[in-house]
């Protein structure tokens, strides 16, 4: 026997959740599916446990995609205050940390807690440990085949995210069933991920391990002023993160270490009032002690201030306000935090988010070519795309 839903979703993430409760709350009979034997891991993992849920700054010009306009309908028809609001009905205290970032008070389980209940009220059919064996699309409706049982429905949800974090369910479904319905994929690639460097940027790294500067990290046109972490295997940090969803292989990133010192003029000026200082002290009251050591050696200049020539000080000052840096890779989808590229938007309208082609099939979430900055987008994009499908499905 065939039983008939109106909507399945397939994935119970961010945005599937959201999307069922919406559909739910219309009356649609929905049934949601994860293959997952625990709901919402993801969540539950954000914001270090907190979940950075979502951010009042959200504006489309936090977000990354083939097409900028593409998240301008959604993220107006479902706004970071229409979450707040969801998240004080259910009184999840919350705060600010920083840059406008909103963060759980106690636990980012009080979102999978939230979000499951509003669907437990919106009579939700939650399958979970549940592995699709085959979709397929007969006239105007979609067959889904588990295990035993068939289903089919009107409207069809993908939600099954990106490719960041296969350990915790993380799979290419999304981009499968896109290739079935001859849709395009923009190409995919890990984002809001440490860079990696070859061997002497490494040893610097791993000298320098657990040590952070607040630096302005720049690629092209694109630049971020937040923390920037030393790691044993490269370079991390919110302004890495950020940077490694503009950088393209190949191309160099530039760290300015110190962004509020024009360090050429200040080394000028110390070198007139104090020429008989030591460039180790003198670059010690800029940068902490174990990275200004790191960087005087690197130029190979030492002793007083007055010893260097202005070619050496050029030098050095670059090195600082101007770090040009080759990153060989990413840690990859191992320790990415989203999926850039995904079903190109060209597919989906931005209204509905419903397949162009196929009337009926919806994407939403991470798996759609939009990838937020780091700083609660991401979730913001997952509530909204996903608010939008269960408003039409
Ligand atoms: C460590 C980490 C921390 C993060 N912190 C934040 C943060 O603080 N703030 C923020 O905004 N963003 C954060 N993100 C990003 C955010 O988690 C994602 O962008 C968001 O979860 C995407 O929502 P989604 O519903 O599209 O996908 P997901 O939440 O990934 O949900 C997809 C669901 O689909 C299921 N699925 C996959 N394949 C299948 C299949 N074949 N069959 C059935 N089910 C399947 C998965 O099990 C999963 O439950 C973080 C990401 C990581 C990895």
């Amino acid at each position: 026997m065939i039983e008939k839903y109106d909507v399945i979703i397939i994935g119970a993430g961010a945005a599937g959740m959201m999307c069922a409760i919406e559909a739910g709350k219309r009356g649609r009979k929905v049934l949601l599916i994860d293959h997952a034997k625990k709901i919402g891991e993801k969540i539950r993992i954000s914001g270090g446990g907190r979940c950075n849920f979502t951010n009042i700054n959200t504006h489309p010009s936090k977000f990354i995609s083939n097409n900028p306009k593409f998240v301008i309908s959604a993220l107006k028809q479902y706004t970071q205050n229409d979450f707040i609001d969801l998240i004080k009905k259910h009184n999840i205290k919350f705060h600010e940390k920083k840059l406008g970032q909103l963060f759980c008070d106690e636990s980012a389980q009080q979102i999978i807690d939230m979000l499951l209940l509003e669907c437990k009220i919106a009579n939700i059919v939650l399958k979970k440990d549940t592995i699709i064996e085959n979709v397929d699309k007969q006239e105007d409706k979609y067959f889904i085949s588990l295990n035993s049982e068939k289903y089919f429905c009107e409207s069809l949800i993908i939600a099954t995210g990106g490719l960041s974090i296969p350990k915790i369910g993380a799979s290419k479904f999304g981009y499968d069933i896109a290739q079935k319905f001859n849709l395009k994929v923009v190409e995919t690639q890990p984002a809001l991920v440490p860079l990696t460097f070859s061997e002497k940027i490494l040893a610097i790294c791993k000298e320098l391990t657990g040590l952070s500067v607040e630096a302005v990290v720049s690629f092209k046109n694109n630049f971020f002023e937040e923390g920037m972490l030393f790691t044993h295997r490269g370079l991390s940090g919110p302004s890495i993160l950020q940077i490694s969803s503009y950088w393209k292989l190949g191309g160099d990133i530039k760290i300015n270490l110190s962004p509020k010192l024009d360090i050429i003029k200040f080394l000028v000026d110390r070198k007139k009032s104090h020429p008989k200082q030591d460039i180790n002290v003198i670059i010690s009251e800029i940068l902490p002690k174990r990275l200004a050591y790191i960087i005087c050696n690197q130029n190979k200049v030492n002793g007083n201030i007055c010893e260097l020539s202005n070619k050496a000080l050029n030098q050095l000052s670059n090195s600082i306000n101007a770090w040009a840096i080759n990153p060989t890779g990413s840690e990859g989808y191992r320790t990415a935090e989203v999926t850039l590229g995904g079903i190109d938007t060209d597919e989906i309208s931005s209204k509905t988010m419903m397949s162009k082609k196929h009337p009926g099939l919806f994407f939403i979430g991470e798996v759609v070519d939009v990838t937020g900055h780091l700083g609660g987008y991401n979730f913001q994009w997952a509530w909204s795309s996903g608010y939008v499908a269960g408003k039409y499905a």
